[in-house]
């Protein structure tokens, strides 16, 4: 795969010029030169072919010679809710879910939870999904909620049908027999979910799922989770 490049404005086949922070990072870190090939993307599902042009120190002019779409998404749904870990923890969880394929993560609050993650944070969280996609070639960029209480979002009548809660305390339900289908999947802090916040999700059509007799660290419980929605069979 040639090398990829994000930027967020739109893309059509034609001339190009690309500024700012990506482009100094082609002219003076990767040292791109007349006629080397690139590959931008900007999330909008596609993929362009690039040839540069002419390199300054601020600036690259670009052809874009085409634009395809290669099918790299999973064709449905794919929600994770989860509090944030702690710091670098979080990066790690955002570039894994980014690389299985999630559509979209949700920040929760919870009663037990302990990172309150302000807007800035989940700006540069952002960033890391642009990272990762750069790096696994997906075209399409996994979505970062607000903040959300999770009394208030386990109940959100727009959720797929699928709800799966990893609950450490379940001991009957496991993950069940995989189809392809709209899916939200939800982990709790590390404190774990309250009773009364299972309770809740119960009563809103969330099933209760075990992953086994380990205690898992959030993380790893998403990235498990994720891993049995997202990887093909
Ligand atoms: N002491 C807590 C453990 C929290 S671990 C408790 O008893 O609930 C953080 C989160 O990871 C949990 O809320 C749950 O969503 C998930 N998790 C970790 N290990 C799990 C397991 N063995 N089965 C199901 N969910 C698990």
């Amino acid at each position: 795969m040639s090398e990829r490049f994000y930027t967020n404005s739109a893309l059509s086949v034609g001339p190009m010029l690309l500024q700012g922070p990506e482009a100094h990072h082609l002219a003076t870190v990767c040292r791109f030169r007349p006629q080397d090939r690139i590959v931008l993307f900007n999330g909008d599902g596609h993929e362009y072919k690039s040839e540069v042009v002419a390199v300054t120190r601020k600036q690259i002019e670009l052809l874009i010679l085409n634009c395809e779409r290669p099918d790299r998404e999973l064709g449905y749904r794919l929600e994770v809710a989860a509090p944030l870990p702690k710091g670098d923890r979080a990066d790690f969880l955002i570039e894994k879910l980014t690389e299985l394929g999630a559509t979209d993560f949700v920040p929760l609050h919870s009663e037990r939870s302990v990172v309150h993650p302000r807007e800035t944070k989940l700006d540069r969280l952002q960033r890391t999904v642009i990272e990762a996609s750069k790096q696994c070639g997906r075209n399409v960029l996994m979505r970062i909620h607000s903040l959300i209480e999770w009394n208030q979002y386990c109940r959100l009548s727009e959720l797929p049908a699928r709800r799966l809660v990893a609950h450490a305390e379940e001991e009957e339900e496991r993950l069940p027999a995989f189809d392809k289908q709209d899916t939200c999947l939800a982990i709790g802090p590390e404190g774990g979910f309250s009773a009364e916040e299972i309770d809740q999700a119960r009563g809103s059509g969330w099933l209760t799922i075990s992953l086994g007799a380990r205690t898992l660290r959030l993380e790893t419980a998403a990235i498990a989770m994720a891993a049995w929605a997202g990887l093909p069979r």
